[in-house]
């Protein structure tokens, strides 16, 4: 199935066809990590712990199921989960006395304790993180690794003694986000959320979107500033140098598999998956070319060379499946390896290798002395390459409305001038069809102008809002 034909059906079928996961499982929204999947789903782990390690948080865990009373502390978090929550009511045969929540996000299970932990200023900042599976009762339409309800998830929870601290945790946030962005070649545009649609509980969110080749957005990373909303539900108190008592300020970031999700939709062309070589399970595959008279020593310099690339660092792995060379090719293409390395006969003899980069099909030459380097080079490009060709889609894609039928007719992001007022927004909801991601915070060039005047009430100043179709 071609991905630009049948979108929804080539999605579909390549995250089962490539290995990442089995749909099969009997509950709706909840799918099986395969071997191939979760190697995928650990690397982007791991670039996300190397970035809380750098920027000094700690890694915690807590109990996946909240009690009912302390869940519903603060008023509009639990009127925003209500609908999502799956409840645990019994112990066996007996009916609990306080119901308990499977945690949809952990603020409500963190606070009674960062109360507790809190005492003086000395105590703070307070940043930790933890990477756990959360549980959202989904009834709309499920779709693997963006809509779920058995969610890989991400979520740092921050405490600091002032709205200024908070803030810089914020800015902190952001630029943490471009680096796994980086490394996950996604660009992306960051939008503060109208506040119809900030995350419940919040003083304001910020939402990191990107833009998936049906021209929806796909929220990738959410940051929130809470204020003191939450530590005023959960007392979590500091005591000041000058012995006053004041509340913390709190931030949380959160991010998901739907970041593999956004890997697969946005990279992926009608051969498979394109893996960013930062977080390919496998990132280089070598083929060998297999003739009945030269198979003893296409082999042997298959291992020698496999040794000198794996000795280098690098995810290698070497094909010896008794297949043909094209079948492994195809294989191997469907799983998204960013470069392939052949070597034949003919290879042999003349001490060198045949390098193809996933991304453009292009095969290059490169001798065996410099085939590390040359690895690296084709690596580098595929990382490079993946990244333009999405930034290119986003730019083509990115229209500015000076009308309310334009903002309805255009796909993809949609800049239209915006007061700033609620019944505006909804006015653009309406009438164009999308929702309002907000007012862009970044985006990928800000140059073009929009009319000054509200497109729905017509006064002015106004500034930029983004529209868009999301999942
Ligand atoms: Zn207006």
């Amino acid at each position: 199935v071609g991905k630009s034909e049948a979108y929804s059906e080539w999605y579909n079928r390549i995250v089962e066809e490539s290995g990442l996961i089995d749909k099969r499982y009997p509950i709706k929204g909840m799918n099986v990590w395969r071997p191939y999947g979760l190697q995928l789903r650990n690397n982007i782990d791991a670039i996300i712990r190397r970035e809380m390690t750098r920027t000094a948080h700690d890694e915690v865990e807590f109990p996946l199921l909240i009690p009912k009373t302390e869940f519903a502390k603060e008023a509009d978090h639990i009127k925003g989960f209500d609908a999502e929550v799956f409840w645990v009511t019994h112990g066996g045969l007996n009916q609990l006395d306080i119901p308990l929540a499977v945690r949809p996000t952990s603020e409500t299970a963190m606070y009674p304790i960062f109360r507790l932990w809190i005492r003086s200023h000395t105590d703070l900042p307070l940043k930790q993180f933890q990477i756990v599976n959360t549980f959202r009762y989904e009834t709309k339409h499920t779709r693997p690794f963006i809509r779920v309800r058995e969610i890989h998830f991400f979520e740092a929870h921050t405490c600091h003694s002032t709205y200024e601290d908070a803030e810089l945790q914020i800015q902190e946030d952001l630029e943490i986000w471009s680096r796994i962005a980086e490394d996950l070649c996604l660009p992306y545009v960051v939008n503060r959320r109208p506040e119809w649609d900030k995350f419940p509980g919040a003083h304001y969110s910020l939402g990191a979107d990107v833009l998936t080749p049906e021209l929806k957005t796909l929220q990738s990373a959410t940051i929130h500033q809470y204020k003191t909303n939450f530590s005023k539900a959960y007392e979590i108190m500091y005591e000041t140098p000058n012995e006053t008592r004041e509340y913390a300020h709190q931030t949380t970031y959160g991010m998901s598999e739907r970041l593999v999700g956004a890997v697969v939709a946005i990279h992926g062309d009608d051969k498979g998956l394109v893996l960013p070589p930062a977080v390919a399970p496998v990132q280089v595959v070598m083929v060998p070319i297999i003739f009945d008279d030269s198979r003893e020593r296409v082999l042997a310099q298959c291992e020698k060379l496999f040794s000198t690339i794996r000795e280098a660092g690098i995810r290698v792995q070497l094909d010896k499946r008794e297949e043909t060379a094209g079948f492994k090719f195809n294989d191997w293409e469907m799983r998204g390896v960013p470069v392939r390395v052949e070597v034949g006969p003919k290879d042999v003899d003349a001490q060198r290798v045949m390098i193809v980069t996933r991304h453009d099909r292009r095969k290059v030459e490169a001798s065996v002395e410099r085939l590390v380097d040359a690895v690296r080079e084709s690596l580098g490009k595929v990382q490079v390459g993946l990244k333009e060709r999405a930034r290119q889609v986003v730019l083509a894609n990115t229209h500015n409305a000076k009308d309310l039928s334009e903002a309805a007719k255009f796909r993809g992001l949609v800049r239209v001038s915006w007061c700033g007022k609620v019944e505006c927004g909804k006015v653009f909801e309406e009438k164009a069809g999308k929702s309002v991601l907000g007012k862009p915070v970044k985006e990928l060039e800000t140059g073009k102008a929009v009319q000054s005047a509200c497109l729905a009430c017509g006064e002015s100043p106004s500034e930029v809002a983004l529209l868009a179709n999301t999942y």
